[in-house]
């Protein structure tokens, strides 16, 4: 199925090392992370600054995490979710704030990283009274972060943060739902890959296992069928999978059993950390291409062994940037089109991504780090942070 041989012969496990990731310093030792959890940890990913939130009145607790502002404000979604306790949420905050950094570099978007979670159950926790009190906060940053929607939060929620604050996308009747765009740019960086790999882009007849059928799956569904591939879906949500199987001509797999079809291509779109070593030992895909964020559990590890696996792994990040493209064009007042060319580009990123990846034997979510990190150096010499 993949032409993985070839790729470990030419491999050298010294790539590890290849590139130094400009955002953490390494002198910083896990020890001094228990004894100092927020700004030890703040330092090693290089962020900029992070408002702890606390307003006893509506239950609020939560925390913005401004990752990076060379490019512009930190702009990344507020995701609401119940953790098990504040270590977890800092931690989660301070790794998507930093995604969205390198997200929003790649992308060309002239954006900072940045993401804002709020501790609680976002089924009977929320009010209009604690999304605007996290207005306020957002709005006490002055325009510094940015917020949208993410996992747990509605376009109402967004309505009434925008009560107390303009710093905020994602608004119904502007941008609209993201996931349409998001949808056709994994569509697009999959094609790259497929081109690399199969040395044509089409992926007529190509199998092509969709794992979550939600927002995005399912756009992207439509996209591969219009295509002619073969495709093969999984949900955890059973009336979505229904819905799916009458609507479209797909073959219905389960859960686990996605991990062992048949494919060319697995498509995560559900959740992160799909790729790890157990799946690694089952997938028998040459391209990993999905719209999940945080696919590979272990980045150095799992990215490191997809390659040596020789299959092609379009990054995460890269591959789902058409959301925030499309919040982007909230911001600026761009056009659909400007979007739709934007989301449609995706094609060339992660085509070159892959290319050089092959070409210099590093794992392609390396290549993808080292040109964000690269954008945001040179413009961080002509531009001082805000
Ligand atoms: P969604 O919640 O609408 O869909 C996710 C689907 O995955 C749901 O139908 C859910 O039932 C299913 N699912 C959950 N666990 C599963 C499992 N173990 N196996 C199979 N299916 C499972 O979310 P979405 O908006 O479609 O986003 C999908 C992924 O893409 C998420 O990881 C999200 O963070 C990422 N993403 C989305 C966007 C966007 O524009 N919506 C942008 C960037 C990244």
């Amino acid at each position: 199925m993949h032409n993985g041989a070839k790729v470990i012969n030419r491999l050298e496990i010294t790539f590890i090392t290849t590139f130094v990731n400009m955002f953490e310093v390494k002198e910083i030792q896990d020890t001094d992370l228990v004894q100092n959890p927020v700004i030890a940890q703040m330092s090693k990913m290089s962020h900029e600054q992070i408002l702890f939130c606390n307003d006893n009145s509506t239950g609020l607790k939560a925390i913005i995490a401004v990752h990076n502002t060379v490019l512009g404000p930190a702009l990344g979604g507020t995701r609401m979710w119940m953790y098990n306790n504040e270590m977890e949420a800092l931690n989660d905050v301070l790794r998507l704030s930093r995604g969205m950094t390198y997200k929003n570099a790649i992308s060309g978007l002239n954006l900072g990283g940045g993401k804002a979670v709020i501790i609680g159950d976002s089924h009977s926790m929320k009010s209009e009274a604690l999304m605007r009190r996290f207005g306020k906060f957002v709005n006490s940053l002055g325009g510094k972060y940015i917020t949208a929607e993410d996992v747990g939060i509605s376009t109402t929620d967004m309505t009434y943060v925008n009560m107390e604050t303009n710093h905020v996308v994602g608004l119904p009747g502007k941008s609209g739902d993201p996931s349409p765009v998001t949808a056709q740019g994994v569509y697009m960086g999959m094609k790259a890959c497929a081109k690399e790999q199969f040395g044509t882009d089409s992926l007529e007849g190509k199998k092509v296992a969709v794992q979550g059928v939600g927002h995005v799956g399912e756009y992207l569904v439509q996209s591969l069928l219009k295509e002619g591939a073969i495709v093969s879906v999984t949900d955890a949500y059973e009336p979505t999978l229904k819905k799916i199987a009458k609507s479209y001509n797909v073959n219905i797999v389960g859960l686990d059993e996605i991990y062992d079809l048949d494919m060319d291509i697995y498509a995560p779109c559900a959740l992160g950390a799909t790729v790890n070593d157990e799946t690694l030992n089952r997938l028998k895909c040459s391209i990993i291409a999905g719209a999940a964020n945080n696919q590979l559990q272990d980045e150095l590890k799992h990215g490191v062994e997809v390659m040596k696996k020789g299959i092609i792994y379009a990054p995460d990040y890269v591959l789902n940037a058409g959301g925030v493209i499309n919040c982007f064009s909230e911001v600026k007042g761009l056009s659909h089109d400007w979007v739709k060319d934007k989301a449609n580009d995706i094609y060339n990123t992660i085509g070159s991504i892959v290319k050089r990846s092959k070409e210099e034997n590093v794992p392609a979510y390396q290549i993808a780090n080292k040109i964000a990190e690269e954008r945001i150096e040179s413009i961080g010499k002509v531009k001082l942070p805000l």
